[in-house]
């Protein structure tokens, strides 16, 4: 009898919300990184195609049974109506998954866990090719993958890979600064981000490129921002995604702070950061901010021609009076404010005002401490 479930990873890009997810192998073959708290305590694991197989044939049966009750229930074969019954009440994570995917359209796909690209090629040729024979209304299937991994590959591996149907990889490139990739046990070089890059750049896989904003604390931010602009700018990669540094017990950095050899960069520092970083790409990059942990989400436009818009937004900030910037720095992180033009609106205004009298101490001003953990909520 076909199961009823699939293996289910810990995360994916925001960007692959509505992705069907096929966890190809299970957590981090790396595993250090001081920021990251996903995997540890978690062994790397391979998994073997033909259990990969069993869990896309296993999302196929979800799938058809769906559209059966689509069916049955006089739809004709559409799945929104269903697939919302099961959103609201789903059996298990993996029929959430399956309905959500094919709520949004049933087009794309994403490998997990963390650097899908270790797999050796033909296998993951074959899985990709068995994913797109069985689902054939996934048009884009997309990935993890660490640059080291791209480095390694033969561009023959990847251009395979593109082939068989691979569309995009996500790789977090986090900084550019080699001090700061090594204090951070990254396990890459700015040359290894370089050498990785540019071959997924050249095989024809669209590559996204994530960088953390506020890795570089109060020390060593100006050259994280200078030097991954410059690392981007030579890469050239299709999409580059910031997300900003969040501290949760677990991670190595967490330990760093508490003994205070890491100094965290403030909402403000880091829009600074943001400003160098933007002012040095050299690039033809799409440049996305939409993690829930960044500040000023507005900050998207392609480059190099929206440079100036994005760079404006930042302006605006930066020009507002210290209050301001302090209610908006609340509102951001109690999900008040979108976007920076929420600061017009009086009635959000007041509610944040509202929000800050309750959080200060002195009944004033909420502390820096206060402002981080209310991120921190969010992941
Ligand atoms: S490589 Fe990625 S998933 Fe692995 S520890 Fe580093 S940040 Fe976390």
């Amino acid at each position: 009898m076909m199961p009823d479930s699939f293996e289910l990873g810990p995360i994916r890009p925001p960007s692959e919300a509505y992705s069907l997810l096929i966890r190809v192998t299970k957590n981090c073959p790396w595993n250090r990184c001081q920021f990251c708290h996903i995997y540890k305590g978690k062994k790397f694991e391979l998994r073997s195609v033909e259990e990969i197989k069993q869990d896309i044939s296993t999302a196929k049966a979800i799938q058809d049974r769906l559209k059966e009750t689509s069916w049955k229930a006089g739809y004709g074969g559409r799945v929104e109506e269903v697939a919302t019954a099961i959103l609201n009440n789903p059996p298990n994570e993996a029929h959430f998954n399956v309905a959500l995917w094919l709520y949004y359209g049933g087009t794309s796909a994403f490998l997990q866990d963390a650097n899908t690209l270790i797999m050796r090629t033909p296998e993951l040729v074959e899985v990709i090719k068995f994913l797109k024979q069985t689902l054939p209304s996934i048009t884009q299937v997309t990935s993890y993958g660490r640059s080291k991994t791209a480095a390694k590959k033969k561009l023959e591996e990847l251009i395979e890979l593109r082939q068989a149907g691979l569309s995009r990889l996500h790789i977090g490139l986090e900084s550019g600064y080699d001090p700061l990739l090594q204090y951070m046990d990254k396990g890459v070089t700015a040359a290894d981000h370089i050498k990785g890059g540019r071959k997924v750049v050249k095989s024809g896989i669209s590559l996204c490129e994530y960088v953390l904003l506020g890795l570089g604390g109060k020390r060593m931010w100006r050259e994280h921002a200078l030097e991954t602009a410059k690392v981007l700018s030579q890469i050239d990669p299709d999409f580059i995604r910031v997300r900003t540094l969040t501290i949760k017990q677990g991670m190595p950095l967490y330990d760093e702070i508490k003994n205070g050899n890491f100094i965290r960069a403030t909402d403000e520092e880091i829009v600074e950061e943001e400003k160098l970083l933007i002012e040095h790409l050299d690039c033809h990059a799409h440049f996305v901010s939409d993690h829930i942990t960044n500040l000023l989400q507005e900050i998207e436009g392609k480059l190099p021609e929206d440079k100036e818009k994005m760079l404006a937004a930042i302006a605006r900030f930066q020009s507002l009076s210290p209050e301001e910037r302090h209610n908006f720095r609340v509102g951001r992180r109690v999900g008040i404010y979108n976007q920076l033009e929420d600061l017009d609106n009086s009635r959000k205004h007041s509610l944040v005002e509202h929000a800050i009298q309750k959080l200060g101490n002195d009944g004033n001003q909420a502390d820096d401490e206060t402002i981080y953990s209310l991120m921190e909520r969010f992941i």
